[in-house]
């Protein structure tokens, strides 16, 4: 860690002690463009409706937008049959996120998250001075006994991806219900369901259920992921009145543009391409985890998942280092995640056919030639 030289301004402690966001890579070392299945991306694009509703967005590029983001707001609650009142949204869910922690948590508090969680919640705990506080896994799945064992009356916020990145594990609505049911009232209960729309909806954790009822319930959504709108940055969350109030006094204003809220609308309104992500996503997903269930002689596996990705873990003598330098080598960025305790794992994004079966294909040239 840098010390600020004398006599100049210096930065909060718990600023310094923020890991640096490391985002997924495009290009290679030596700046080829590779196939990007490292930021669990829509392969399939974006609805043409959604598309074309963003043009139409840009044609008011010189004024602010809706800074109450009523449009967005209003087809989330149609969509899902909420109280537009208590939607929230942010530039990428991420930001809902930070307002959470923001609202909710700051110098001398608690925050819990499982260790291989989302990066986002030890810097949204840190960015407000809170402490993080990491919970065991149980083989790589979110494991609520180990969330409830760290609770103490400092515990302001829990941080739960349902499934959960960078793993791909998910919490069964019996697990997520016990765990809500064991949380003392004055603990915030972030259910991140960043990849909800990729479970069938019969397996549905039942987390916005949960925040339509409970006062210490927040789920995210985000139109980066299913809805394929990575690069407008819109996500948008649901709760109690009261929560909703409190973060919008640390909520930016505009913090979601006019196009972006115009492309997410028209994105909500054309299900048929989210069920077919869906579709495509889990034929592929099953594909690819048998693929590597086949390169198990060389120590590969795959943690269960029901994201759009496949975390696979590498135990036999082709490191998962050498099997992501391998990979780019052959055209194609994984994501490496040795800073989120995984220097023996490989997240992969399901890509379209082609890229997945080239994946494949490109993973067992490595371990058949060890590198
Ligand atoms: C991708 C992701 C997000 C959010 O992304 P935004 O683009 O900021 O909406 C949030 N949580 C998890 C677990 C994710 O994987």
């Amino acid at each position: 860690m840098s010390t600020s030289p004398p006599n100049a301004p210096a930065p909060k402690d718990w600023v310094m002690a923020i890991a640096p966001y490391v985002p997924g890579r495009s290009t290679a070392d030596d700046g080829r463009k590779l196939v990007k299945l490292s930021a669990n991306e829509n392969p399939l694009g974006t609805s043409p409706h959604a598309r074309a509703a963003f043009d139409a967005g840009n044609a008011s590029l010189d004024r602010y937008p809706d800074p109450g983001a009523t449009i967005l707001r209003e087809a989330v609650a149609d969509t899902y049959g909420l109280d537009p009142l208590r939607v929230i949204y942010g530039t990428g869910s991420d930001d809902v996120l930070h307002l959470a922690a923001g609202a909710f948590a700051g110098p001398g508090d608690e925050v819990i998250f499982v260790h291989y969680g989302f990066a986002v919640y030890e810097i949204a705990a840190r960015r407000v001075g809170a402490t993080p506080v990491i919970a065991p896994d149980s083989d790589y799945a979110t494991d609520v006994d180990a969330i409830l064992a760290c609770v103490t009356d400092r515990t302001r916020v829990v941080f739960l991806a349902n499934p959960n990145n960078p793993t791909g594990t998910f919490t069964p609505r019996a697990e997520i219900a016990r765990l809500h049911a064991a949380l003392p009232g004055h603990v915030l209960l972030v259910i991140d369901q960043a990849y909800a729309e990729y479970i069938a909806p019969e397996d549905d954790d039942a987390g916005l259920a949960l925040a339509m009822t409970a006062p210490n319930v927040l789920i995210t959504r985000t139109f980066s992921k299913i809805y394929g709108l990575a690069a407008e940055r819109i996500g948008w969350g649901y709760g109690a009145a009261p929560l909703i109030e409190a973060m919008h006094r640390i909520r930016l204003p505009f913090n979601v543009t006019t196009a972006g809220q115009m492309a997410a609308v028209a994105a909500l309104g054309d299900q048929a391409f989210v069920s077919a992500t869906r579709a495509h996503n889990a034929r592929w997903r099953a594909w690819l985890a048998e693929e590597v269930a086949s390169m198990g002689n060389h120590g590969l596996r795959c943690v269960p998942s029901k994201a759009n990705f496949l975390l696979v873990l590498f135990e036999g003598a082709v490191t998962a280092e050498a099997a992501y330098k391998g990979l780019m080598d052959r055209g194609y960025i994984v994501r490496w995640l040795p800073g989120q305790g995984l220097p023996h794992g490989l997240r992969m994004t399901i890509g379209t056919e082609d890229e997945t079966r080239g994946l494949a294909a490109a993973l067992r040239d490595i371990i058949e030639h060890h590198g």
